[in-house]
């Protein structure tokens, strides 16, 4: 059983995947004649390198009834040892099929080889093993309560599986931001259906194999592949079925996908956008910054829900940070994924380089001086029918400006000088978004009271994106709702119920 038949990367409903044979849509719905499916196209090459089956709304319907089936037939009610112990089972089996991942991670994506091991099936693996750490050790609430006449009652919560759970989740780290949905929702005894971003099918149906292997039941890891309103995304988030839904991407279609549950009041749980800042003190080592800023703006071709994309920075040491992010951004390698000397990706797509070049030319109009980047490089051979994009540092820019308001998603900030700390704070604080920041200082009173006046879910001192998964993870305005991770992912993934019993 494997997720790829010829070119085809298939759908998995009810323990199998489906061939695009059985039906238009593979659930018998569909009227039009040939098989319902898309392009998965290699963003390094633009080279197409498999067609997808698109799941029609019956398809759809499908899964959440196999999803509902499975809870009723025991998974909600399965041991959480015999859970936890099928998700450490999940994980030894990433890491024996590895380079599987790897190879289906980059052909989604075009990252490097070397990133997508370090980070993307690391984590990924990191990430069962996490949250059947987290389920085996969850306690659960209770409390004595004292009554008239000496009496006393117990209160004591019981904590159930929310139930069928809708996981959408974008195209940046797909493996990555799939698993770390998936293994809490499946540790806490939820069946899931998860519908992959159209541009990154490959991990997640690989994934079912997996999850098969290991022995989850039929129906508890559903996968239907689409895109968003009109097809599988839409028929998802919109099926009267689904019980929550955990989402990752962008504000306007958390928006969206909020608007369509809100008829039947489901529970959200929404990872979104960010403009995140880094501010930078000038009593920071240089060279320790610029190493973590270049990080923190670079990593994944800027395509991190997390990646600075606008760096406040104290003047006296303004041109000496400058000068080192031109420097560390002319060592970054574009090129070949499968090389170990490559750093650095393409975009995702054609259609998001225009995006991202739309930036570009905003900044031009704003009067930004580019101290490097801003072209559409050269690489040569097949590359050049990739979606690559110059990493691209701006000066001369302020808060007022577009580019240094909306999110780019690419590799890609502006430079802001500032003078006092209140200011810093003034300016980092001064978005719409509020997912992450960093804070770069030697002084460590400084460091705590300016990451605590951050107005994020996370904010980090002299590092980026260093993750324990047991901390919470989330963003506050139109960066999200909600925190997953560690105990935060179990109060998502499940519904308590207070049982009182007077003694
Ligand atoms: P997107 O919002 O376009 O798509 C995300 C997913 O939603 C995809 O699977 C898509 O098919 C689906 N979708 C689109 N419209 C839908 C609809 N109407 N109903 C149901 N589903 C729908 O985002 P993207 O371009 O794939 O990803 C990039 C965005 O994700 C960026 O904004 C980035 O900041 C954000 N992101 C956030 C985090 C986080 O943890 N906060 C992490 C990664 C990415």
């Amino acid at each position: 059983m494997t997720a790829e038949t010829g070119r085809w990367i298939r759908n998995f409903v009810d323990g199998r995947f489906v061939d695009p044979d059985d039906g238009d849509g593979g659930g018998g719905g569909g009227a039009r004649a040939g098989h319902r499916g898309f392009d998965a196209t290699d963003p390094a090459t633009g080279l197409v390198h498999a067609r997808v089956h698109e799941a029609d709304e019956a398809l759809v319907d499908r899964a959440v009834t196999a999803a509902r089936r499975a809870l009723r037939e025991g998974w909600a009610d399965t041991a959480v040892r015999e859970r936890t112990e099928l998700l450490r089972r999940a994980a030894d089996r990433i890491e024996e099929r590895f380079e599987e991942f790897v190879a289906a991670e980059i052909a989604d994506t075009g990252k490097p080889v070397t990133q997508a091991r370090e980070l993307d099936v690391a984590r990924a693996v990191a990430n069962f093993r996490a949250f059947a750490d987290v389920v085996a050790a969850a306690g659960q609430e209770s409390f004595l309560t004292d009554l008239a006449g000496g009496k006393r009652a117990l209160n004591y919560a019981v904590r159930k599986p929310l139930g069928v759970v809708a996981v959408v989740v974008p195209w940046n780290l797909p493996l990555l931001l799939l698993t770390w949905k998936v293994a809490p929702a499946l540790a806490c005894g939820n069946a899931v259906v998860v519908k992959p971003s159209e541009e990154t099918p490959g991990t997640a149906a690989l994934l079912a194999e997996v999850l098969a292997e290991v022995g989850l039941p039929a129906g508890v890891y559903n996968v239907v592949h689409g895109f968003g309103g009109g097809s599988a995304g839409g028929y998802l988030t919109a099926h009267p079925g689904i019980d929550g839904v955990t989402f990752t991407g962008s504000s306007a279609t958390g928006a969206q996908v909020m608007r369509t549950v809100a008829p039947r009041v489901r529970p959200v749980s929404f990872e979104l956008g960010g403009k995140n800042a880094a501010v930078v003190f000038d009593d920071v080592d240089v060279d320790e910054a610029v190493t973590g800023l270049s990080r923190s703006v670079f990593a994944n071709t800027g395509q991190v829900c997390l990646c600075t994309e606008r760096v406040y920075v104290q003047r006296s040491v303004f041109d000496d940070i400058a000068g080192g992010l031109v420097e560390r951004a002319g060592r970054l390698r574009l090129g070949d994924p499968l090389s170990e000397e490559t750093t650095t990706g393409p975009l995702i797509s054609h259609a998001h380089r225009d995006k991202v070049l739309g930036y570009f030319d905003l900044a031009e109009q704003a009067g930004a001086t580019v101290l490097t980047g801003g072209q559409v490089p050269r690489l040569g051979a097949d590359l050049d029918g990739g979606s690559w994009i110059e990493p691209t540092l701006w000066t001369g820019l302020t808060n007022a400006d577009r580019v240094v308001r909306e999110e780019i998603f690419g590799p890609v900030a502006a430079l802001i000088p500032f003078d006092t700390e209140e200011e810093a704070i003034g300016l980092a604080n001064d978005t719409d978004y509020g997912l992450a920041a960093s804070v770069w200082t030697n002084d460590l009173r400084r460091g705590h009271r300016v990451a605590q006046a951050m107005n994020v879910g996370m904010a980090w001192v002299n590092t980026w994106f260093l993750r324990d998964l047991r901390s919470p993870f989330g963003g506050v305005g139109l960066s999200g709702l909600g925190r997953e991770g560690g105990e935060s992912s179990l109060h998502f993934y499940t519904e308590p119920t207070n049982v009182c019993v007077q003694l």
